[in-house]
C-alpha cells in the first residue's frame, strides 16, 4: 500500500529533482498516443521512439474493416494526447469512438496531403465496365448485376490502403512528425530526425521494390487478391490487381463475381493468385482449384504479421509483399 505520505514525498523529490536540474521535466514522460492499425502504428513507433508511450487499436493480422473497439480502446483513446488515424473511411468506427471517449487531443490524419484514388478508377481498369461513362455514383449502377462487388457501399469515396503506395508513405511520415511535434514541441527535433532517417529507408526500399516489379513479364502484371487493397500498389507499378471483393473486407462476394474472375483467369492464363493475411482464404483456394492456377503466397495488406512473421513492420511488409509478388510472376 502506498501511504498518503509516500506520495507526497515521492512528489517533492520529482519536484526537487525537476529545479535542481532544468532540462528534466514533466515532459520528459513519454506522451501518450493511440494509432488505428498495425501499420500506421508502426510509422508512429518509429518516428515517435522513446518519446512517445503508443497504442495500436488493430494489432497485426487485425482486420481494421470490421473492428469493433472495446471498452480498453475507449480508455486509450481518452487518455491520448494525439491520435493518428488513415483517414479516407478505412476507420469507419472512429468518430463514434472519440466521441465515446471524449477524445479532445489532437487527431492527424495520416493520408493528409496523398492524391487518393477513387474507387471508380479501380473498376475503369476492368474492360466489361467501359460503357461507365462517369462512375461517379454506384448507386446508380444496379444494372450492372455481374460487376456488384463494391454492393456493400460501405467504403468512402476513394480507396483508403493509401500506405500501399511507398511515396505515399513519405506523406505520412511527415504528418506524424509535425503531429508529435506539435503535440511536443520539446522533441519536436527528435521526430524530424527520425523522419529522415524513416524517409531515408523508404527511398532505399523504394528503389528495390522498382527493380523487382519493373522486371516482371509484360504478361504477368495481372494480379489476383481476395480483397480489393493494392489499387497504390497497382498505379506505382503498372499492375492491375483483381478482386472478387471490394474495398472493403464487409462487401459480399457474389457468385457471379467469382465466375466473372475464374473466367478472366482462364482467359488471360493468369498463373497465380494470392491469399492475404486478413481474409479468408477459401474462395482463393477455390478459384486456385477451378483455374489451375497457382497459390502464389500471402500478401499483407491491412495489417502487419506478428513479431515472428515475415512482415512485422511496414518496410518488411512492402518488402515481403514485392518479393512474393517476384517469385511468383516474375519468368
Ligand atoms: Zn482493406
Amino acid at each position: 500500500m502506498t501511504s498518503l505520505r509516500s506520495v507526497f514525498a515521492s512528489a517533492t523529490a520529482i519536484v526537487t529533482f525537476s529545479l535542481t536540474v532544468p532540462t528534466v521535466s514533466w515532459a520528459e514522460q513519454p506522451i501518450p498516443v493511440v494509432a488505428t492499425f498495425s501499420i500506421l502504428g508502426d510509422m508512429v513507433e518509429r518516428i515517435g521512439g522513446e518519446h512517445i508511450a503508443l497504442t495500436t487499436l488493430v494489432g497485426p493480422d487485425g482486420d481494421t474493416h470490421v473492428y469493433q473497439p472495446t471498452p480498453k480502446a475507449a480508455r486509450s483513446v481518452a487518455e491520448a494526447d494525439v491520435l493518428f488515424m488513415n483517414g479516407l473511411e478505412f476507420e469507419g468506427w472512429l468518430e463514434r469512438l472519440a466521441e465515446a471517449a471524449s477524445f479532445n487531443g489532437a487527431m492527424v490524419v495520416a493520408t493528409n496531403g496523398i492524391v487518393p484514388i477513387a474507387f471508380e478508377e479501380h473498376e475503369d481498369e476492368h474492360e466489361e465496365h467501359d460503357e461507365h461513362e462517369e462512375h461517379d455514383d454506384h448507386e446508380e449502377h444496379d444494372e450492372h448485376e455481374e460487376h456488384d462487388d463494391h454492393a456493400g457501399h460501405d467504403h468512402g469515396t476513394f480507396d483508403p490502403h493509401a500506405w500501399q503506395s511507398l511515396d505515399n508513405a513519405v506523406i505520412y511520415a511527415n504528418n506524424i512528425a509535425a503531429g508529435l511535434a506539435q503535440a511536443d514541441p520539446a522533441n519536436a527535433s527528435a521526430y524530424y530526425i527520425n523522419r529522415a532517417v524513416f524517409v531515408d529507408q523508404i527511398v532505399a526500399l523504394k528503389s528495390d521494390v522498382d527493380a523487382m516489379m519493373g522486371a516482371l513479364p509484360a504478361d504477368k502484371r495481372t494480379v489476383v487478391t481476395p480483397h480489393d487493397a493494392f489499387g497504390y500498389f497497382a498505379a506505382a507499378y503498372d499492375l492491375t490487381f483483381e478482386a472478387p471483393q471490394g474495398m472493403s473486407t464487409e462487401s459480399e462476394v457474389s457468385a457471379a463475381d467469382v465466375a466473372a474472375l475464374i473466367t478472366q483467369i482462364r482467359r488471360d492464363s493468369i498463373s497465380a493468385v494470392f491469399i492475404e493475411s486478413i481474409t479468408d482464404n477459401r474462395m482463393m483456394e477455390q478459384i486456385a482449384n477451378e483455374t489451375g492456377a497457382t497459390i502464389g503466397g500471402t500478401l499483407y495488406s491491412d495489417a502487419l504479421s506478428g513479431e515472428t512473421g515475415p512482415a512485422s513492420t511496414y518496410l518488411d511488409m512492402i518488402r515481403h509483399n514485392a518479393t512474393t509478388l517476384s517469385d511468383a510472376l516474375g519468368s
